[in-house]
């Protein structure tokens, strides 16, 4: 919203203020003093917004618009609107002086709390928005459920992932089969962070229960059968955790570069360098990308370097890359000599710089890039919308 709508908002409640003070000062007749109080309000509100002052306007407005049920909603939008626009301390000032008055109905009073609550979250003060909004899930039942839903923001924020299912739970029944599309993924995703520090705190037990919750919410959790993998290798079994590894790239072929590392540690756990070889191919011609192709240019290349360069020459051939192009120049740079050596090398910093300079990451929501997935977009908060970059620079 741009400043100048800000202004006219603003302008128009305050005048909306003063006339209202003006009419009932009419009705009652004694009311001369406080409409001049008023009018001057207005003025100076007035006076304050033209000289850029937005704080003080605010407080302008807020004396000269009297809180009744016929100007609530109008508070309530400036409240909102404020919280829009970044200004939290404004925004909870409008909002509290709402929540200050006695004299509005319960389901008003009970809005402006919300209200407040979601200033609370956008300012970063979690725990005030926590008490607030668990007041609401117990006294409205009018506001139980959209309070719940920012509740279960609050506990994502302060990564209290029981407190999240649970309040997840309560806003939709306790049967996983009845959670709606979009919520089944996110419970998901609130299960994998406690089997992560289950599995970080070496409690495997848990780690488990909490895949299996995982997976009984959304079958189809990459992240759960990732971590399942994880399991297994630890618990000494790698033979298993090839097996459910195995499943990611027919969940979601996006998510392979994630499993090579663990997958070539399993295969060589087993002594299985063959199958290994033969999985690397498969993939890489269900699914082309960068990653198995060096994985597996890397397996060829403990063999015969020659070869491994040939086998890169012709994969770069059909799908140029900036990664593919730096490796071929590595296998290439050690058997040279002299000029040519140098020339090589010299070319293989710059495409090493060129693609540590290119983010590895995009979120597909709102497009945030960075050299790590985040399971949870920091920008958005989305799950599961961080994905590797394909094309010429990434996959
Ligand atoms: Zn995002």
């Amino acid at each position: 919203m741009s400043d100048l709508t800000f202004f006219i908002f603003i302008f128009a409640a305050i005048a909306i203020g003063w006339y209202l003070g003006r009419k009932s000062g009419k009705k009652k007749g004694a009311k001369n003093n406080q409409h001049h109080a008023l009018a001057q309000s207005y003025a100076q509100g007035l006076n304050y917004l033209l000289s850029e002052r937005h704080n003080d306007a605010i407080e302008k407005f807020i004396d000269a618009l009297e809180v009744s049920s016929a100007t609530f909603e109008t508070h309530l939008a400036l409240g909102n609107l404020l919280r829009k626009r970044g200004e939290h301390d404004q925004a909870i000032r409008v909002h509290q002086n709402l929540l200050a008055r006695p004299s509005l109905n319960r389901i008003s009073q009970q809005k402006a709390q919300l209200e407040l609550a979601r200033d609370y979250i956008a300012a970063g003060w979690l725990d005030r928005a926590e008490r607030l909004l668990q007041e609401l899930v117990e006294t409205s039942a009018e506001l139980r459920n959209t309070s719940l839903e920012y509740l279960v923001e609050v506990y994502r924020d302060e990564r209290e992932w029981a407190k999240a299912i649970h309040a997840v739970n309560l806003l939709h029944g306790r049967r996983f089969k009845r959670l709606p599309g979009e919520w089944a993924p996110v419970q998901a995703h609130f299960c994998c962070e406690l089997a992560e520090e289950a599995i970080n705190g070496k409690d495997y037990l848990s780690a488990r229960k909490h895949i299996d919750a995982a997976l009984n919410y959304d079958r189809h959790s990459v992240r759960a059968n990732l971590l399942l993998g994880r399991l297994e290798y630890l618990l000494g079994r790698p033979q298993d955790a090839i097996k459910v590894l195995e499943r990611v790239p027919k969940q979601n072929p996006d998510y392979i570069p994630e499993i090579l590392d663990l997958l070539i540690t399993c295969y060589e756990a087993v002594d299985d360098e063959q199958g290994l070889e033969q999985y690397l191919g498969a993939l890489l011609r269900e699914h082309p990308s960068n990653s198995v192709l060096i994985a597996l240019t890397e397996r060829i290349q403990q063999q015969s370097e020659a070869e491994a360069a040939a086998f890169m020459g012709q994969q770069l051939a059909l799908r140029p890359s900036l990664r593919g192009l730096g490796h071929f120049l590595n296998l290439h740079v050690d058997s040279a000599e002299g000029r040519s050596r140098e020339n090589l090398a010299l070319l293989k910093n710059l495409i090493d710089q060129l693609i540590a300079s290119r983010p590895h990451y995009r979120c597909n929501n709102c497009g945030f890039s960075g050299n790590q997935l985040h399971w949870l977009c920091p920008s958005c908060k989305h799950w599961g919308s961080v994905r590797s970059v394909k094309g010429i620079e990434g996959e």
